[in-house]
């Protein structure tokens, strides 16, 4: 824990007795400062009235009047950005639902406590209180921080930059393939993550030149790594706003073929819950991809409605199973028994399978058992900008060729 800066903490709970027996262990602890409110209600009320930020909310789910899930659902509404653990004595898999939508709510939860609530777990919540706080502004704020106006600027001025993500082949244990993400350097918040801008950008008609601009920049950098030597592919995530233009193909086509590179080196990665309303144009448009030779992706796969028949009918090539279901699979039954029908019905209509988003060696086990083909995650790589890509690749290449002698 940090001891120079003095750390405020928020409890809430409806059980007297569990605030005050939480207040007193985490000032054992060293907390400088424990707040307490009764109810979700409460709760609301002292963030509000807090003038200085609270660093971390401990919130049980269960309770009478506002429970835990409406109480995060306030908060995520009002932006609150410190971090949060949730605690309970109510079935984990409760528990677990709770974290997930918090999660996707876009609040930064850094864990769960199951009551009884012992001084060494709330040690180890604490620990996590000198991690750095991730930059990224929650995506709400940033949409209504960013105007269109500010997006095209950023686009003009070239300041979209590219991060590539590498993919592990399971059978080989080398780097195949990157993915291309995409990331605005802003003057004022530093590199902003895509889910914070680009829904803007595909509400205001700049989808098209966006999608041009990142394919070209992928194109490009993979041409210069090819030129290098590297044996290298590269996946493009491309949205599906503008999957209502039929000559999107020709489009994707010309922005590749610029710069030389064979086409069937670059992927092209489609949202599961994006794919298109009107299946013939959907179908029309992604068979010409194929046929112009992309690679095609169904990307965070699992997160929509239409996957069987989808993937039935679809033209892909390659299936990308969603991190949700592949971070803490290897501990968490529901999400192995996703990961593991996902990787199968992959596998049954012939599909590279990637299971991407793992961060824990027992998850990278886990996924290699079941079968799948490709690996991507923080285990292996975070996104890094192409000047630290070389540099990182040689020295995986090292540590993997030794772990095969
Ligand atoms: P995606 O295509 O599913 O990309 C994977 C996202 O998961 C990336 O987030 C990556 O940083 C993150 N990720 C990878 N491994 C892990 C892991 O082990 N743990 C965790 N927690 N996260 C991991 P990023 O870069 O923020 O991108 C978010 C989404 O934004 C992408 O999801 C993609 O749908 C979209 N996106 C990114 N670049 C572009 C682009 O150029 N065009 C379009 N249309 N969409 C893009
Ligand atoms: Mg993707
Ligand atoms: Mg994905």
């Amino acid at each position: 824990m940090n001891k120079e800066k003095p750390i405020r903490v928020l409890v809430i709970d409806d059980d007297k007795f569990m605030l005050e027996f939480v207040s007193h262990l985490l000032r054992e602890l060293g907390v400088s400062e424990v707040l307490v409110a009764e109810d979700g209600k409460a709760g609301l009320f002292v963030l509000s009235a807090q003038v200085a930020a609270i660093d971390l909310l401990i919130c049980d789910i269960e309770m009478p009047g506002m429970d835990g899930v409406e109480f995060l659902r306030n908060i995520a509404d009002q932006y609150y950005s410190g971090r949060i653990v949730l605690f309970s004595g109510v079935d984990p898999d409760l528990l677990k639902a709770t974290e997930r939508l918090a999660t996707a709510r876009g609040l930064n939860v850094i864990g769960t406590l199951v009551k009884p609530v012992t001084i060494d777990s709330l040690a180890t919540i604490l620990k996590h209180l000198a991690d750095p706080v991730p930059r990224l502004v929650d995506a709400e704020r940033m949409r209504q921080i960013f105007a269109v106006e500010e997006i095209k600027q950023a686009l003009i001025a070239d300041q979209i930059d590219l991060f590539y993500q590498p993919k592990v082949a399971v059978s080989s244990g080398r780097v195949t393939s990157v993915e291309c993400l995409a990331r605005w350097r802003h003057a004022q918040y530093g590199y902003v993550s895509p889910d914070n801008f680009i829904p803007v950008i595909e509400q205001s008609g700049l989808i098209n030149d966006f999608t041009r601009t990142v394919l070209r920049k992928s194109a490009q950098q993979l041409d210069l790594w090819l030129q290098q030597g590297f044996d290298l592919k590269v996946s493009v995530n491309v949205s599906m706003e503008n999957l209502d233009r039929f000559n999107l193909p020709e489009i994707y086509e010309a922005a590749v073929r610029e710069c030389n590179v064979p086409i069937d080196r670059v992927t092209l990665e489609i949202t599961e819950s994006k794919l298109g309303k009107d299946f013939a144009q959907t179908l029309d448009i992604l068979t010409r991809i194929r046929l112009k030779g992309f690679g095609l992706a169904i990307d965070d796969f699992g997160t929509g409605y239409s996957s069987m028949e989808t993937l039935k009918h679809m033209p892909f090539t390659e299936l990308k199973v969603d991190r949700i279901f592949a971070h803490g699979a290897a501990e968490d039954p529901a999400a192995r028994a996703i990961l593991e029908s996902s990787i199968k019905l992959g596998k049954v209509f012939g599909l590279n399978v990637v299971v991407e988003g793992v961060e824990m060696e027992a998850d990278y086990a886990l996924a290699v058992d079941l079968g799948c083909d490709e690996i991507q995650g923080f285990l292996i790589a975070k996104p890094m900008p192409a000047s630290e890509f070389i540099g990182w690749l040689s020295d995986y290449e090292k540590t993997n060729n030794r772990r095969l002698q």
